[in-house]
C-alpha cells in the first residue's frame, strides 16, 4: 500500500504573516433591508452613462481587451490635466499598490506606512517579502516627522493616504513634499482614494508627482465613481517609475468591460459633481448630529466619518444596536481604532437612520 505523500513545498518568507483581507460585511441573517455603511461606496452608485458603456462592452466580451489602455488614460489625461503617457491602470488601485511593492521592495528592505493606514499596504509588503514599518500618527492624523524618524537606508516605499481611510483626516501636500524630499532612497506613494471627496480643485498630489523623481499618486474608481464591483484604478507619476511597474502588469489586466466603463464614468463629471457634493453636505450633517448625540469625529474629508465612543465596549454596543437596526458600519479595531466606528456618508435617508439609532443608543446609556 502507498502512502498518501505529504506537501513539501514552503511558500516565500513573509506569505504566512499575511492576515487575511477583511472587507466590509454585507449581509445581515434574516433581513433583506440592509443598509451597507461599511465599505464606503458611494449611495448613488454608477453613472447612468458607464452602465450603458458596460451593457455595450459585453456584446464583445470574445474579445481580448487592449493591452495599453489607451483610451482610458487618455481620458484621464483629459479630465485630470495629466499627461497619459504617465498613468498607469490596474485592478483597483491595490493592483498599483501591489505593483510597487512588487518592483520596489522585497526581502532585507522596509516599506513604511502609519498607525492607522490602510491595510493593502502591509498585505502588498510581506506578499513581496518586504518587512512592514509603522510610524505613529497624532491624533489620528498621519505625522510627518514620525515617518521621516521611522525611515532607514533601507526604506523603499512610503505609503501615505491623504485623507487617510479609516481616520478621514488629512495633510498639506507642502508636508507631503517635505516627506518626499527626505527620503531620496525610497518612492513616496500618495494614496488619493478619496481625492474626489476633499474638493472640485483639490489634486491630489498630482502636482507633486508630476515635478518629483520619486512621487507616485494612486487613484480609484472604486469610491466617488461607484464603480468598486468593477476593479479600476490607476497611478500616476514618473515616467521611469510607471515604466518600471508596466513590466510587471499583465497584458491583459483590464476587462474592455472594465475600461469602457471606467472610461465613460471619468468623463462624466455632473456625476462626480453631485456625488462630491451630496456628500459634503450629508457629512457636516451626520458629524453634527453624532456630535450632539455625544459621539465625536475628526473632521472628516472623505465619505465617512470616524465615530468616536469612550471604549471599545461602547463602540461594540453601538455596532450591535445599529446592527439590530439593519445597519452595518465597519468595526476598526484592527486598524489600531477599537473605540470608533468607521460610518460610510450614505444618502440623506441612510445618515438619518445611522443618526436615529445611534441617538436612541446614546440616550439609553
Ligand atoms: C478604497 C481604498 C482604495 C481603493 O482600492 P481599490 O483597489 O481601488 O478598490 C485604496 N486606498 C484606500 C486608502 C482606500 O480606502
Amino acid at each position: 500500500m502507498t502512502q498518501t505523500p505529504s506537501l513539501q513545498v514552503t511558500p516565500q518568507p513573509g506569505i504566512m504573516e499575511i492576515a487575511l483581507y477583511e472587507a466590509g460585511s454585507a449581509t445581515l441573517s434574516g433581513r433583506s433591508d440592509v443598509l451597507k455603511l461599511s465599505s464606503n461606496e458611494n449611495p448613488f452608485g454608477p453613472s447612468e452613462k458607464a452602465r450603458e458603456a458596460v451593457a455595450h462592452a459585453a456584446q464583445a466580451m470574445h474579445r481580448y481587451p487592449s493591452t495599453d489602455h489607451a483610451r482610458l488614460r487618455a481620458a484621464i489625461g483629459e479630465v485630470h490635466g495629466l499627461d497619459p503617457d504617465r498613468i498607469i491602470c490596474g485592478v483597483g488601485s491595490d493592483e498599483i499598490i501591489h505593483f510597487l511593492c512588487q518592483c520596489y521592495a522585497g526581502p532585507g528592505t522596509e516599506v513604511l506606512f502609519t498607525e492607522h493606514g490602510f491595510s493593502m499596504y502591509r498585505i502588498s509588503a510581506l506578499a513581496a517579502g518586504a518587512t512592514p514599518v509603522e510610524a505613529p500618527e497624532r491624533e489620528r492624523t498621519t505625522d510627518i516627522d514620525a515617518l521621516i524618524a521611522a525611515t532607514t537606508p533601507a526604506t523603499r516605499l512610503v505609503f501615505v493616504a491623504n485623507p487617510n481611510n479609516p481616520t478621514g483626516t488629512m495633510i498639506e501636500t507642502a508636508e507631503l513634499e517635505r516627506l518626499a524630499l527626505a527620503v531620496p532612497q525610497a518612492v513616496l506613494v500618495i494614496d488619493a482614494a478619496y481625492a474626489e471627496y476633499v474638493s472640485a480643485d483639490f489634486d491630489g498630489g498630482a502636482e507633486l508627482a508630476t515635478r518629483l523623481p520619486n512621487v507616485v499618486m494612486t487613484r480609484t474608481f472604486s469610491k466617488i465613481y461607484g464603480l468598486g464591483g468593477l476593479r479600476v484604478g490607476w497611478g500616476y507619476g514618473p515616467r521611469p517609475i510607471i515604466d518600471v511597474l508596466n513590466r510587471i502588469r499583465g497584458p491583459f489586466n483590464l476587462s474592455n468591460v472594465a475600461l469602457e466603463g471606467a472610461e465613460a464614468a471619468v468623463l462624466d463629471r455632473a456625476h462626480v459633481d453631485h456625488a462630491r457634493a451630496e456628500n459634503a453636505r450629508m457629512r457636516d450633517w451626520l458629524a453634527g448630529a453624532l456630535t450632539r448625540h455625544g459621539v465625536p469625529s475628526d473632521p472628516s474629508h472623505a465619505n465617512f466619518i470616524l465615530a468616536r465612543f469612550a471604549d471599545e465596549e461602547t463602540a461594540a454596543a453601538c455596532d450591535a444596536a445599529l446592527r439590530e437596526d439593519g445597519i452595518i458600519v465597519r468595526r476598526v479595531g484592527g486598524y489600531g481604532l477599537p473605540e470608533c466606528l468607521r460610518i460610510t456618508v450614505g444618502d440623506e435617508a441612510a445618515c438619518r437612520r445611522v443618526a436615529q439609532v445611534v441617538g436612541r443608543f446614546m440616550a439609553a446609556r
